[in-house]
């Protein structure tokens, strides 16, 4: 399946869980992907192997998601070694959770400038050199209508920021066939959320249609396809796919 050949694309967060499936998914279609990460370069080295075992170009770009210079020079640099950008998925992201009385105004400002800023500063770069078909698709999260326990407001605001983001961006960037949509999943095995341990069986128990946790390969498919030509219509929606957690 082939449905990416001759795309470029961008997956912020790509060394580890949901980004790392992502960036394989879109190289199985046959994008050539570029994805940053900050921390781990062990982890970006045997994803970018993992993509370039389809036979297409991987580049991994260590950025910061929380500079926003950062940010603008992996784009730069995308468009610079891959000749372009057609597709960008804003995956990167991090959840601090803590009750309102002892929150960090720093943890505030560094989900701010990772979950939602980095996402505006990533897709204006990107759009200056997207033609038409162009894809942006941010992975926000079924708490951005949901958030059934304590300590998750920030991160909640967070993702539900995306909402309103690709709601005002489809309407700048529809009459340039690009379209921008968000994919919200529910709780999904990576380091962030453990599918082990008390937390998530309650998560399980508790709140799920499907109790089971879901994978990041089924979160890479839903992206998959907006990324691809047969969501040329879908634009400005936030697609749950959450096992039932928002049910
Ligand atoms: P992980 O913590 O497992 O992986 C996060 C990825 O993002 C890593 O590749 C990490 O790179 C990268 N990253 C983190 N911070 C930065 C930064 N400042 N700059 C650049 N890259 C960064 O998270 P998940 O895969 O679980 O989550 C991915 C996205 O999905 C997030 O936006 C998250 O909010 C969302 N999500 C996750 C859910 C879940 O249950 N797992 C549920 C709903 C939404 P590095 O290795 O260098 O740290």
């Amino acid at each position: 399946n082939q449905t990416l050949k001759n795309k470029r694309a961008l997956v912020t967060g790509g060394s580890r869980g949901i980004g790392a499936a992502i960036v394989r998914r879109l190289a199985s279609e046959g994008a050539d992907v570029a994805f940053t990460y900050a921390s781990s370069p062990e982890r970006a080295e045997e994803t970018a192997k993992a993509a370039e075992a389809f036979g297409v170009r991987a580049l991994a770009i260590q950025s910061d998601s929380a500079d926003a210079e950062a940010v603008v020079a992996a784009v730069e640099r995308t468009v610079a070694e891959l000749g372009g950008i057609d597709i960008l998925v804003n995956n990167a992201g991090v959840l601090a959770l803590g009750p309102i009385d002892d929150f960090k105004l720093a943890d505030f400002d560094r989900t701010i400038a990772i979950n939602v800023r980095a996402v505006f500063v990533a897709t204006q770069a990107a759009v200056r050199h997207m033609k038409e078909g162009g894809r942006v698709v941010n992975i926000g999260s079924c708490n951005a209508e949901r958030m059934p326990f304590q300590g998750g407001g920030v991160y909640a605001m967070s993702k539900s920021a995306l909402q309103g983001l690709v709601q005002g961006l489809a309407r700048d960037l529809g009459g340039r066939g690009i379209t921008i949509n968000n994919v919200q999943p529910g709780p999904i095995n990576t380091d962030m959320n453990p599918d082990a341990g008390e937390f998530a069986e309650m998560l399980k128990k508790q709140f799920m249609a499907l109790p089971r946790y879901g994978t990041a390969e089924e979160v890479a498919a839903m992206v998959a396809y907006l990324a691809g030509p047969e969501a040329g219509y879908v634009t400005g929606a936030s697609l749950t796919i959450d096992g039932g957690f928002n049910a």
